[in-house]
């Protein structure tokens, strides 16, 4: 059996929450646990929330974690021309088309609303002809056209999740119209080209999935495992977010250490027993999948200050 390929995608857009924590945690563990690599990678697509700086920062707040990696691929910023290519390909097969809505028109006009506040898009712009889109007079988003066809993850995590892109999301965004790549064509390119041979990544993100199989089938990517690990709440029942400054690492790391951080996050997410302090080189010989919890998870940080 070849050797598995795990990865950690963060966005450097301010300092590692507990949530960040937790699933590059997951993914490292899975992966060690079996003698298998782990590739690094920056999505700094959203130029203007992310930087260099926080970039190095996340690195060293993984080194801090114990948690290594084995290679780290170029970010997604500097991989327009990469992009570019997958791009043309998609239009050589005839799948791509411009739209023009504005963003208050799919919101307007594309219900029904899913429940995390997204559309389905009912294609719009799927059939307008040149002369309609010239009169646009502006440049257009891409669309991808979605087949009408069940996606199914088998989620180490979550069980089988179910989309049909057509009813459930319709043709996705690839292109924005100032020419920066989505998230879901990048992830999809990077993942593929480095050889990764598991996404581990928050729960917040298993209905992108389907959209993400969907390129690997046309691009020729071979299809990863998934394992959508549980979020983590704020004692409040929220989800954390950049915005808990008490719970990222910049206070953590002022107010306790890796090994006890850790173990609270292992013991809360079922892997452990008890919260008592482990490294993640320790806790990697206990991982085993089937331990880790579906549920949402809220540590209690005040154990370990
Ligand atoms: N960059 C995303 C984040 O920081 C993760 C994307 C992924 O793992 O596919 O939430």
């Amino acid at each position: 059996m070849s050797v598995p390929v795990g990865r950690f995608a963060p966005t450097p857009s301010g300092r590692m929450h507990l949530g960040n924590v937790f699933a590059a945690l997951i993914a490292w563990l899975s992966v060690r646990s079996r003698g298998g690599a782990l590739v690094l990678r920056m999505e700094d697509l959203d130029t203007q929330r992310t930087s260099d700086e926080y970039a190095e920062v996340l690195r060293k707040d993984l080194c801090w974690l114990g948690l290594t990696w084995d290679v780290e691929t170029e970010a997604q910023s500097k991989r327009g021309a990469v992009y570019d290519r997958y791009f043309e390909l998609l239009a050589d097969m005839g799948l791509l088309y411009p739209c023009y809505c504005t963003r208050s028109q799919l919101h307007s006009v594309n219900a029904p609303h899913l429940s995390d506040g997204t559309y389905v898009y009912t294609g719009t712009c799927r059939n307008l002809d040149d002369q309609q889109r010239a009169a646009f007079g502006r440049a257009p988003a891409w669309r991808v056209q979605v087949p009408d066809r069940d996606w199914v993850v088998e989620d180490l995590v979550q069980g089988t999740y179910r989309e049909n892109l057509a009813t459930d999301c319709g043709d996705f965004v690839v292109r924005r119209a100032d020419g920066v790549y989505v998230y879901q064509l990048a992830v999809t390119v990077d993942d593929g080209e480095a050889g990764v041979t598991e996404v581990v990544r928050g729960m917040d993100l298993l209905s992108s999935a389907p959209r993400q199989m969907y390129l690997q089938e046309l691009l020729g990517f071979s299809q990863p495992v998934y394992g959508h690990v549980p979020m983590l709440m704020a004692p409040d029942g929220r989800r954390l977010s950049k915005r808990d400054r008490d719970m990222d690492l910049g206070y953590l790391q002022n107010h306790t250490t890796p090994e006890k951080l850790i173990g609270l996050l292992a013991c809360a997410a079922g892997l452990t027993p008890t919260p008592a302090p482990i490294s993640a080189r320790e806790l990697a010989g206990e991982f085993r999948w089937e331990k880790l919890s579906k549920e949402n998870i809220c540590p209690d940080i005040s154990q370990i200050l």
